[in-house]
Order: structure tokens, then C-alpha cells, then sequence
């Protein structure tokens, strides 16, 4: 089949692209490929209670299908410059906060309205985090939740399923460069588009990778952030969450002067397993809804590890760091801050003594066997320093679950409007290496339509 505009990948990225596509051109034929199943079928087999652990389904719920990795996600849209990843770089920093900003509108309409956008603006912990050699990122963030997340996302497919051609369970194999467009090629057919937007995501990173080789587009890639899953009493942060909600805040090591981060708060949340190529590492999610809400609040704190040249695989040390704590505990790690301190492992009768219920079954064990003494010293001096603006996150009975890696896919050369070097073929979102978030990435989609539309107003 014949489409004005192909997108590969129904994620923010994809999802954004033709909804502004359709808005701004209705009569463009888009088509939508996607390798896992549509919103309503995405289902992980993991119930607890007959199956336990991942088991490797074809396609993987959590990472893929409508809505992409970010569909059960806590639904944070951050709109900011700051964090989220360096869209600002290839269209400018007020360019990308309108598109944020815009996002954010269409997500109100669709479901989103009465949920809390939380700012940095005026706020006095600032003050407080640099008397404490921290530093805290400004931003807004809208705060849907999991729940309202994936309502707003029933009710974009529903407006967007008669005006676009979804092919679910459709992984697209192959990108071809035609004299006039584009042929991508899928187990059973292949389809032509004169636009090609690629928004493959972070599940998509290794097709990326085979795709910029045969296409000869220049990559580059250097960067993961390691570190563990911080699990405490809601109240130890209550003060900063209630106002802020999630707040990004960075610390300078002084022995190594690496930068640690606060990533991903969930107040009131759960720690889960996310599975990342069959490696199970840590995340967490929180909930608007106040019966699912627990008393503990979440967050990550992360080490960014930047390597120099010879090395290039940068993805592949994270993996490695995230095997080894599979091997010790099966899976996750848990350990208490006490434990840790104390130079022991947690027992399962420790953490049954501690004051604080965990939110995930993880085993007890010890992260010093896993993370990296440079890591691990730099969680620490972090622990310490956030003692101070929220004490008690260095009390003996914090959880710390490991590990949690952020993957960084390969930075893809493109231009100002994210087009390759080939004419009229975009890399988006986090496939592109260009953006880590959820804002960022539909901004990113938004953006590349919009070009595409100037472009086909001029020709149709
Ligand atoms: C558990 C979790 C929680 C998160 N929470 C947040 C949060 O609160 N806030 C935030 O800002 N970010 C969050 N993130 C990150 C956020 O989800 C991503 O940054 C965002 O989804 C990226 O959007 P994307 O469209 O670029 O890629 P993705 O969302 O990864 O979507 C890419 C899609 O492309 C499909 N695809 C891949 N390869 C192919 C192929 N060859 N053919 C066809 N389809 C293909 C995939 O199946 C996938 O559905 C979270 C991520 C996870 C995993």
C-alpha cells in the first residue's frame, strides 16, 4: 500500500507525529507501524501468582504497543530544557518549551484536565538544596499518574483510529531509500511512503543501530546512567514532593567529582521490575488514585558513566552491571541503607525487622558485590547530602533496590527539522538518541509533522 506519510513506532513520538499530521493536513494518508499490540491488548502475563517472572513474550507489553514504553508509565510530563533529554540543541530552547507546552494542552483535552502541574518557579528549596551542595532543576511537570495516562491514551487512539492506518503486530524489518520515498518492509508485505518518520523508542535501539549502518547515517554513543531505586517513608520527602512533586536534584561528588541525580520520584508509589532485553533491572510508578497509593515514596539516583574512546559500548557495561545482580539475587537486589553502611547483606529477617514495608519483592542481598566502588561511594556521599534537606533518607532502614540502568540509545546525526541526511526520512524521540522522556519525545513528533506538513502544502 501507498501512504503520504509512514511512521514506524506508536510511542509519544509516533502517536504526536499523526496526531499533528491529521490535525494539520486531514488529507494526508498516514500509515502508523507497530511491533507490539494495540492499547487495549497490552497485558504482561506477570500476575504474581502463577507466573512470577518475565517469559520472554514475542512482543513486550510493558515496552510496546500504543502508547510505547511510556504507556503504564506514571504519566510525568516535565516540561523543561533541563533534563529529558537535548531537543533544545536542534530546534531551540524556546521552540522545544512551546511544543512541551502544547503536548501538555492536547493531554488536558484528552483526559488529562484536573490533574496537578507542579512547578520549580519560585520555590524556596533552591535556597535550601545549594546551602546543601545540591542542585535542583527547574521545571514543570504534569503529574497524570499510570491511571489517567493510559485513559488519555484510550482517547487519543479513539480520535485518531478512523483517521490513521494502524498495522499493530506489525515490526517493520527493513527501511529502503526509493528514488521517491520510502519502502519498509514487513514479514508479510511491504507498504511506500513519500515521508518516513522512524520513532522506534528504546526497545527499537538495536534495529536502529542495523538501520543507520546500512543507510550509512552517522551515530554516536558514550553515555548510561547506573545506580540503584531509593525506597523510604512518604513523609521523609512529603515536604519537597507535596509542592514539587518530582524534583531532579543533582549532587557533585567530592572524591570523584561525578554528578549523581534524583530521577523518576514516585511519592506514594511502588517499586517494579522493568525487563530490558531479558535483564531485569529497577523502576517505580505512582498512582493519582488514592486507593492505590502506599506509604512509601520511590526515587532513582543515578551516576552518569561517560566513556572516551576506544570504548564505544557504553549500553553493554550497564547490561553487564544489571547481569551481575541477576546472577546474586535472581533478579533485584534489596539491601538497607544500615546494612550497606555496616558493610553486610540484608537478610530476609532484616528487612522483615526494618520500619518500612518494601513495595517490591526483591531479594535481600548486597549491592557492594554488584555496583562499581565509584558508583556505590557516589550513592552514598548522595544519601548523605540529601540527609540533610530531607532527613531521614539516611536512616539505617532506607531500601536501596539495584539495579536501576538508564539506557541511552546511539545519538543519530540529523538536522534542525530531525531529517537524515536523507531527504524526507526523520528519526524521533528516544530512538533518535535526542530525547529520554515523554515530553521530549512527543514534542519531537509534533515538530517533525509540522515540517512535513509545510512541506507537503508547497507540493500536494
Ligand atoms: C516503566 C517506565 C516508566 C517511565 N516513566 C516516565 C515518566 O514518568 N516520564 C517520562 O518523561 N518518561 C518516562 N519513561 C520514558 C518514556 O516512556 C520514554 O522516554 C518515551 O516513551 C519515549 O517515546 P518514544 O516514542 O520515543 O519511544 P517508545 O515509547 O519506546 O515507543 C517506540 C515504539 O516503537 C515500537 N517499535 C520499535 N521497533 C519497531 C519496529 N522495528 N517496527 C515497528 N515498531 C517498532 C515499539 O514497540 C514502541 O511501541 C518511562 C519509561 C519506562 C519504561
Amino acid at each position: 500500500m501507498s501512504f503520504d506519510v509512514i511512521i514506524i513506532g506508536a510511542g509519544p513520538g509516533g502517536i504526536f507525529s499523526a496526531y499533528e499530521l491529521v490535525q494539520k493536513n486531514p488529507k494526508l494518508k498516514v500509515a502508523v507501524f507497530e511491533a507490539g499490540h494495540a492499547l487495549n491488548r497490552r497485558k504482561c502475563p506477570i500476575d504474581g501468582k502463577k507466573i512470577k517472572s518475565c517469559i520472554g513474550c514475542k512482543s513486550c507489553s510493558i515496552m510496546s504497543g500504543f502508547g510505547g514504553a511510556g504507556a503504564f508509565s506514571d504519566g510525568k510530563y516535565n516540561i523543561t530544557n533541563d533534563f529529558g533529554g537535548t531537543l533544545y540543541e536542534y530546534i531551540g530552547k524556546a521552540q522545544a518549551l512551546d511544543l512541551m507546552h502544547y503536548i501538555d494542552e492536547i493531554n488536558l483535552c484528552h483526559g488529562g484536565q484536573g490533574t496537578k502541574l507542579y512547578s520549580t518557579a519560585g520555590t524556596r528549596f533552591k535556597t535550601i538544596c545549594i546551602q546543601n551542595d545540591l542542585h535542583l532543576l527547574d521545571a514543570s511537570v504534569r503529574h497524570l499518574g499510570t491511571d489517567i495516562n493510559y485513559i488519555v491514551l484510550e482517547n487519543i487512539y479513539a480520535y485518531l483510529k478512523d483517521k490513521v492506518t494502524f498495522f499493530f503486530d506489525t515490526p517493520v524489518l527493513d527501511v529502503k531509500a526509493l528514488e521517491q520515498g520510502y519502502e519498509i518492509v514487513c514479514e508479510k508485505e511491504t507498504h511506500h511512503g513519500r515521508y518516513c518518520i522512524v520513532s522506534v523508542g528504546r526497545s527499537g535501539s538495536k534495529w536502529m543501530e542495523t538501520i543507520c549502518k546500512k543507510l550509512d547515517i552517522h551515530t554516536k554513543s558514550n553515555r548510561v546512567d547506573i545506580g540503584v531505586r531509593v525506597e523510604l517513608p512518604s513523609n521523609v520527602f512529603a515536604h519537597l514532593t507535596n509542592e514539587l512533586y518530582e524534583s531532579k536534584i543533582v549532587y557533585r561528588t567530592e572524591k570523584y567529582g561525578d554528578k549523581v541525580r534524583t530521577f523518576c520520584m514516585n511519592p506514594k508509589g511502588a517499586v517494579v521490575n522493568e525487563n530490558t532485553n531479558g535483564i531485569i533491572t529497577v523502576n517505580g510508578h505512582s498512582y493519582e488514585d488514592p486507593a492505590k497509593q502506599t506509604e512509601n515514596t520511590n526515587f532513582a539516583l543515578l551516576v552518569a558513566q561517560h566513556f572516551s574512546e576506544p570504548f564505544k559500548d557504553s549500553n553493554g557495561y550497564g547490561e553487564s552491571i544489571a547481569k551481575l545482580s541477576n546472577m546474586l539475587g535472581g533478579g533485584v537486589i534489596v539491601q538497607r541503607f544500615g546494612d550497606l553502611i555496616g558493610g553486610r547483606r540484608s537478610t530476609p529477617e532484616r528487612i522483615r525487622d526494618a520500619f518500612i514495608t518494601p513495595t517490591l519483592n526483591a531479594t535481600p542481598g548486597d549491592l557492594s558485590l554488584v555496583l562499581p566502588k565509584r558508583i556505590l561511594d557516589g550513592i552514598i556521599e548522595m544519601i548523605y547530602a540529601l540527609d540533610h534537606v530531607a532527613p531521614g533518607t539516611a536512616n539505617e532502614d532506607t531500601l536501596l533496590y539495584g539495579v536501576e540502568v538508564k539506557f541511552y540509545n546511539m545519538e543519530v546525526e540529523v538536522d534542525s527539522n530531525l531529517e537524515s541526511r536523507y531527504p524526507n526520512l526523520y528519526i524521533i524521540g528516544d530512538g533518535s538518541g535526542i530525547t529520554h522522556s515523554l515530553s521530549h519525545a512527543s514534542a519531537s513528533g509534533v515538530h517533525v509533522a509540522r515540517s512535513i506538513v509545510q512541506k507537503t502544502q508547497s507540493v500536494l
